[in-house]
């Protein structure tokens, strides 16, 4: 009787293991850290056989600490860090060269020739996303091009390419090489509309068809890892982003998540529908029904949790996160204090990187707690924006925001962003929703559970609803944009939004 369904939660910081039942409650869970290098500025790199290590090891710990033996796992769900790229020697795994982190910025010179060509409304046109070393193509590009003799292996063959995902499959399924539609929509060489590899990207970036992942569904039986002698299946694979858009149940056009953490992603569902963006967000594969992916807006603040931190570290205003909810309580409102947060510049709608943080509209009276709910009520305002870019997008209202991630813990900042958004909030009981939604995946690909199951067993979240009078909503947002309007002036570049 198989019991369980374990969850690979591969991400940037840390591998983790997640055992469900079959009520998707949490059974056990194991973490690892794993290290991050920075070789030179901007650089930043990892070690792949670190990561397969620490996610075995925490796959068995996970196990261990459940009681539970290989024969008792129905089904195995991967969810990964997205973008990362490793490339590795198909005869041993063994990784070539240190995996390329998503957050390196070393390929942002191959960025501005991919710019500087015209490439922008191609890469567009196909891949749904806009030219950014975030995006593997440029690192693969990197790769081939720096390390000695790998373009020549690359083109035999000898060499592989993949994101995260997809390295552990390979070294889990005995040289299986496949990532699935979300992994490989991250890439920036998938043609989104075609679902295929694109020939011209390829061309482009000089890199050979023969490295490539076969790209699969991420619902469904692709291997068998091989654990103990015994065989479990895995049976899901999602980027974490997706992962989380699809815990929360988000599997209809419109409906939206937005995960809290240090930055925030929000994601929307638009089902079979593309939408190209006109406000800077872009495009992606999200989980759809059967083998059929469906599309997605995404859009990321770069400063979200950090915010807290801030206030934290910086400022010395709170001597722990959760303190920012108690010392906003303390007033009414913010009394006119508007804090944006453009630490590392502005993302979207806005994309401004040369913009920095601004605190406007202080008087005599302001004081600490309205300089920490303004830093709170920030992360919402932008929430509120990347929403709004969303609907002028697809023109679909948003019914209701599934939230997650460590802030979503913060009830006045709920509160506010149901006020601000004028769309209930729900948060659910279960905050690990990445790794349900690989759970998810997995369980469901084998049949370990059936949809309505999955319906059912949601358990008692918290929705917020708003209660603020339109009046009141307009007056805090026309403060809010003409603190970002002021931000922009200040900034050396134009902006787009002003
Ligand atoms: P990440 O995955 O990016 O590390 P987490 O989901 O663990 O992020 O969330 C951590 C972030 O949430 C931190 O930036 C922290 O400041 C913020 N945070 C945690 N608890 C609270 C809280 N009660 N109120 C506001 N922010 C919080």
């Amino acid at each position: 009787m198989k019991r369980y369904v374990i969850a690979l939660d591969q991400g940037t910081t840390s591998s983790r293991a997640i055992l469900f039942d079959k009520q998707q409650r949490i059974v056990a869970m194991s973490q690892r850290e794993i290290r991050q290098f920075y070789p030179q500025p901007g650089w930043v790199e990892q070690d792949a056989g670190e990561i397969f290590d620490t996610q075995y090891k925490v796959m068995m710990e996970a196990m261990a600490a459940a009681g539970a033996a290989p024969k008792d796992i129905a089904a195995i769900g991967i969810t990964n860090q997205r973008e990362t790229t490793v490339l590795w020697e198909r005869d041993t795994g063994r990784p070539v060269y240190s995996a390329i982190g998503w957050q390196c910025r070393r390929t942002a010179d191959i960025c501005r020739a991919a710019e500087e060509a015209g490439m922008a409304p191609l890469i567009q046109d196909k891949t749904g996303l806009v030219i950014d070393a975030y995006f593997s193509a440029t690192k693969v590009k990197w790769l081939l091009e720096n390390i000695d003799g790998l373009k020549s292996r690359a083109e035999r063959g000898e060499v592989l390419f993949g994101t995260v995902d997809s390295y552990l499959i390979y070294r889990l399924c005995g040289g299986l090489h496949v990532t699935d539609y979300t992994n490989a929509s991250r890439t920036m060489l998938y043609n989104i509309g075609e679902l295929e590899w694109d020939d011209s990207l390829l061309d482009y970036f000089g890199i050979p068809r023969a490295m490539l992942p076969r790209v699969v569904p991420s619902l469904g039986v692709v291997g068998q890892a091989r654990i103990q002698g015994l065989d479990i299946p895995v049976a899901g694979i999602a980027g974490d982003q997706q992962s989380a858009l699809f815990g929360h149940g988000c599997t209809r056009m419109g409906q939206a998540k937005n995960t809290y953490g240090t930055g925030c992603f929000l994601l929307m569902n638009t089902g079979e529908r593309r939408y190209n963006s006109q406000s800077g967000l872009i495009t992606t594969l999200a989980i759809g029904e059967g083998t059929k992916p469906h599309y997605a807006l995404e859009g990321s603040i770069f400063s979200g949790g950090s915010v807290i931190q801030w206030l934290r570290d910086e400022l010395g205003l709170i001597r722990a996160a959760e303190d920012s909810e108690y010392f906003a309580a303390k007033v009414p409102d913010n009394a006119g204090v508007y804090l944006v947060p453009a630490f590392t510049g502005l993302g979207a709608p806005y994309w401004d990187m040369s913009a920095r943080g601004m605190l406007v509209g202080l008087s005599r009276g302001s004081g600490r707690n309205h300089i920490i709910r303004a830093a709170l009520e920030s992360i919402a305002y932008q929430t509120h924006d990347v929403l709004e870019a969303m609907t002028e997008d697809t023109g679909i209202p948003l019914s209701v925001l599934a939230v997650d991630g460590g802030a979503t813990r913060n009830n006045l900042l709920m509160q506010f962003q149901a006020d601000i958004t004028g769309c209930p909030v729900e948060r659910p009981e279960l905050l690990e929703t990445t790794a349900l939604g690989a759970a998810r995946l997995a369980g469901l690909g084998v049949g370990f559970w059936q949809p309505d199951d999955l319906a059912a067993a949601e358990g008692q979240g918290r929705r917020f609803i708003p209660h603020i009078p339109d009046e009141k909503r307009k007056v805090l947002l026309s403060g809010w944009r003409k603190a970002v309007k002021s931000c922009l002036m200040h900034s050396e570049s134009d902006s787009g939004w002003l």
